[in-house]
């Protein structure tokens, strides 16, 4: 059931990021604006007429004890296509400093990227942002929530109980481009793709005799708008379209 499309996984790994760009000179040219009405940084930006690449994860492994332990196919389909949150802050890292900024895919097709100078443009995307039940119990979060300060987090349940954490794509993002600036262009933070399979975000709004169907709805919208309003874009799954197999 792990669903992926393998061809674009090797154009995705960090081991094709060898550009090394001059970060430390455009480091120089961030500026802070007094900040009355908001603390965001102003990053000056300059056009871009190469090519722009694509990153493309699914949610991340968090426990890679439940992941990968059992030797079964799902584990294999977990290694192969998933990353872990230690991985993916890893990679973070690699992609900021060899010089690569995230920017807006609307721009991109439009020709219309910038980039701070120096620095060069991807966009990044994550698939089957679901929380299939498939992998809700192998190491996956549960579903996306917001805390209490409205920012997006992620649910995980376990024997221990139920946790919300920054142990998640989206929050690991967002928490790294309020750190590092430079990081993205014109608000830009990636795609999010999701199959309506079993809901969406983790809500499984699709079953409509739940008795709490509308307070999941409520939910899913919630998150949905704390996503557009912080430089996330949501698309039916590009790579893929679930259908539930009989
Ligand atoms: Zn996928």
């Amino acid at each position: 059931m792990v669903v992926i499309i393998a061809a674009l996984v090797p154009a995705c790994t960090p081991a094709t990021v060898h550009h090394h760009v001059g970060g430390k000179a455009a480091a120089a040219t961030v500026t802070t604006p007094p900040p009355p009405a908001t603390t965001t940084t102003t990053v000056p930006l300059v056009p871009w007429t190469g090519s722009v690449e694509h990153l493309f994860f699914h949610t991340l492994v968090v426990r890679p004890d439940l992941a990968f332990g059992p030797h079964d196919s799902l584990a294999q389909g977990l290694r192969d296509y998933f990353v872990t949150v230690t991985e993916f802050g890893r990679i973070l890292e690699q992609l900021y400093a060899n010089g690569w900024t995230l920017v807006d895919i609307h721009r991109a097709v439009a020709g219309q990227v910038r980039v701070p100078p120096g620095r060069r443009p991807f966009v990044l995307s994550e698939d089957d942002v679901n929380y299939y039940d498939y992998s809700r119990l192998r190491g996956v979060g549960w579903r996306l929530v917001l805390d209490q300060a409205g920012a997006v987090k992620v649910e995980l349940r376990d024997a221990s109980g139920t946790h919300v954490t920054g142990e998640d794509l989206i929050p690991m993002v967002d928490d790294f481009v309020a750190r590092h600036p430079l990081f993205s262009a014109d608000g830009a933070k990636g795609v999010i793709a999701v199959t309506g399979y079993e809901g969406v975000f983790g809500e499984r709004v699709q079953d409509a005799t739940a008795p709490d169907v509308a307070d999941r709805v409520t939910r899913a919208k919630a998150i949905a708008d704390r996503l557009r309003a912080t430089g996330v874009d949501a698309c039916q799954s590009q790579l893929w379209t679930y259908r539930p197999q009989p």
